[in-house]
């Protein structure tokens, strides 16, 4: 049996330090286990590198792309199919532009859509890397 020095608590030989407050059997008082740990935490992630944000969007880019190069298509063709007919054709006729209108019409609607979905993205992405700075300031 040992005597703490710090608290006076009796301590079995087998035991190297207090189990009361942590000072050990020569007398050298060591810190709190818990704040030991907290410690030692804190170094780990000191030690990690910054997080870097990832965008997990990137499929949606991408089909974004393909449906704003499809709205721009469909408006191109419709108005060059119109063209052909119209010159082909002996008798004009109003109803000839209609190829031309519909693909007007298709292709804003691709090309509006592409751009609403990009910019919700967009601002996705924006939300992400925000959060991902707010948290390496945070563990700084
Ligand atoms: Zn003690």
């Amino acid at each position: 049996m040992w005597k703490c020095k710090k608290c006076n608590e009796e301590i079995e030989d087998s035991f190297d330090s207090c189990w009361k407050c942590g000072t050990e059997h020569s007398g050298v008082s060591s810190n709190n286990p818990q704040e030991l740990k907290g410690k030692k935490d804190k170094t780990t992630k000191d030690i990690q590198a910054p997080e870097k944000y990832i965008s997990t969007y990137g499929t949606t880019r991408t089909i974004t792309k393909l449906l704003s190069f499809l709205g721009w298509l469909n408006i191109v063709l419709g108005l060059l199919i119109s063209l052909i007919v119209a010159i082909k054709s002996p008798l004009f006729n109003w109803s000839t532009l209609l190829p031309a209108v519909g693909g007007l019409i298709i292709g804003l609607h691709l090309v509006i859509s592409g751009q609403i979905i990009r910019a919700t993205v967009d601002s996705a992405d924006n939300t992400g890397q925000i959060l991902t700075l707010l948290k390496n300031r945070t563990i700084k």
